[in-house]
């Protein structure tokens, strides 16, 4: 039994060896992929539950690096949160998405919000407010159509620099909503005090939302929620005709998920808007 324990040790600690050592191997080659021009943004359309007019994009990050193919975000982005690399990332992200939103607007495209996922990082760190009104001025485009997405969390460390950050964003006219809405602490009173604009219904939520009760029930909640603190309201992960169905039956006006499209690169969603 003390063999097989300290085998089992063993190997718990050559697992943890190994973690490590990608963990530094991500982080090595995401150094690299900021200046190599492997970072590249999709866009998945947010589209109006009732009409399906696209209303807005979010902006996603891609990884494509020569070794390691197609790198996940949910794999790379906490690399780079560890590391403070999402800082220079996030920037990057702020700039050239805001350059493609004017683009296209420009192209005589309908005006459209554009999303940006924030990390918290980003939030802490001075210059965020320099980096998102630069970005502005550098594209032209209107603040209106910028949306920031930030996460529950967020909005509860370090209140008082975050109140401060927000405070500014607002004043510059951009507008902030909150992803993964329910998934985080469940404080509500940020809500108030954040002057935030609208709410993001988590996919969790959303894939068993028409077989699950408390799912159903948490996603009115939610909704209800919205509605009266008159707030926008969107679901994120829509990937059936029932979910649509339900979600807009319950008073969802706006909807994101494979329904409609995945996440693409900007000529194929540039070609997605043309065709609808
Ligand atoms: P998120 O912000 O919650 O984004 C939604 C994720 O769900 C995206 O995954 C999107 O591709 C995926 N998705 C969209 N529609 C559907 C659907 O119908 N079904 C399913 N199953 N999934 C759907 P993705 O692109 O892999 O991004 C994962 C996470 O990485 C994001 O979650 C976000 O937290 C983070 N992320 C991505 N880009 C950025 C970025 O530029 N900055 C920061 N800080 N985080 C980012
Ligand atoms: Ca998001
Ligand atoms: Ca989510
Ligand atoms: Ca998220």
């Amino acid at each position: 039994a003390k063999d097989a324990g300290r085998n089992a040790y063993r190997f718990f600690d050559e697992q943890m060896n190994r973690r490590a050592q990608e963990h530094m191997m991500l982080q090595n080659r995401l150094h690299q992929a900021l200046y190599r021009a492997e970072l590249q943004l999709h866009y998945q359309p947010q589209v109006n539950a009732a009409d399906g007019r696209v209303t807005g994009v979010e902006a996603l990050l891609r990884w494509r690096n020569p070794e390691l193919g197609e790198v996940p975000p949910a794999r790379f982005i906490p690399v780079a949160e560890d590391c403070g690399l999402i800082v220079p990332i996030g920037a990057w992200v702020i700039e050239q998405s805001c350059r493609q939103a004017q683009a296209w607007r420009q192209a005589g495209l309908p005006d459209l919000t554009l999303s940006v996922n924030l990390s918290a990082l980003q939030f802490r760190r001075a210059g965020l407010i320099e980096t998102i009104a630069g970005a502005l001025e550098r594209s032209g485009l209107p603040p209106q159509l910028l949306e920031l997405e930030l996460t529950e969390s967020i909005l509860l460390q370090d209140v008082e620099n975050t109140l401060e950050a927000v405070r500014q964003l607002k004043a510059m006219g951009v507008r902030l909503s909150i992803d993964d809405f329910g998934t985080g602490y469940s404080s509500l009173s940020y809500l108030k005090r954040f002057a935030v604009d609208r709410l993001k219904i988590d996919q969790s939520f959303v894939r068993d939302i028409s077989t699950d009760p408390d799912d159903a029930a948490i996603a009115r909640a939610i909704i209800q929620l919205a509605h009266s603190l008159r707030l926008g309201i969107i679901a994120e992960g829509v990937e059936t005709q029932e979910q649509l169905a339900f979600l807009r039956e319950a008073g969802c006006s706006e909807v994101q998920g494979y329904l409609f499209s995945k996440p693409l690169p900007p000529a194929e969603l540039e070609a997605f808007l043309r065709r609808r």
